[in-house]
C-alpha cells in the first residue's frame, strides 16, 4: 500500500490519523508518517489495514449473495410473473462480466448475475437485472422468442414499472 492509499483508506473509513491509530494500537505520529511515506508501515500494520479495508468492503461470502438472489427471484416470481416460472433455476453471480448486468440460458436452467452489482452494497438493484433475466427464461417458458425483441421490451418496461405480466393479457395480442 502506497501513502498515498493509505490516506485514501482511512479517509474511506472515515477515521482521523488519531482514531486510526487507536484501532491499529500504534501512535498517532506514525500514521502521519505512513502517509508522507517517511516511514512504511510493517508487514503486521499492512496485514492489519487489509483487514479493515476488507471489512470496510462488507465483503459477502459468494454463497450468501446467491442465496439472496434466489429468495429475490422467487419473490420476483410470484408477484410480477403470471403464470410464475415453473422450471427450477440456478442462479449464479459472475465476477467476469464487464457490460452486461446478467446473462440467461434458459435452456440451461441458469441465471447469471454481475457480482460487481453487489459491490455497490446497494443490493436493491439487483432486482433490475433478474427481472430482465427472468423475463428472457419465462418467455422461453411460454415458447416466445425469447431475445432482444420488441415484445421483450414491452415486457421489460412494464416489469421496471412494476406491473405485472400475464400470458393471458400481454401477450395474447402479439404476432410473433
Ligand atoms: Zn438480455
Amino acid at each position: 500500500m502506497s501513502p498515498k492509499e493509505i490516506q485514501a483508506l482511512r479517509r474511506s473509513l472515515r477515521l482521523d490519523q488519531k482514531e486510526l491509530a487507536h484501532q491499529l494500537g500504534v501512535h498517532p505520529l506514525t500514521i502521519s508518517q505512513w502517509e508522507t511515506g517517511f516511514r512504511s508501515a510493517s508487514p503486521l500494520a499492512l496485514a492489519a489495514l487489509k483487514l479493515l479495508k476488507n471489512f470496510h468492503q462488507r465483503h459477502i461470502p459468494k454463497s450468501s449473495i446467491e442465496k439472496f438472489l434466489l429468495h429475490r427471484f422467487h419473490f420476483l416470481n410470484s408477484k410480477y410473473f403470471n403464470p410464475p416460472l415453473k422450471e427450477k433455476y440456478d442462479i449464479l453471480t459472475n465476477t467476469r462480466f464487464k457490460r452486461t448486468h446478467g446473462q440467461c440460458h434458459p435452456r440451461m436452467r441458469k441465471i447469471k448475475i454481475s457480482e460487481k452489482l453487489l459491490q455497490t452494497g446497494d443490493w436493491e438493484k439487483l432486482d433490475e437485472p433478474l427481472k430482465h433475466e427472468m423475463l428472457h427464461a419465462w418467455l422461453y417458458e411460454q415458447d416466445k422468442p425469447f431475445g432482444h425483441t420488441q415484445q421483450f421490451k414491452e415486457l421489460l418496461y412494464l416489469l421496471q414499472k412494476n406491473h405485472s405480466i400475464s400470458s393471458s393479457s400481454n401477450l395474447i395480442s402479439q404476432h410473433p
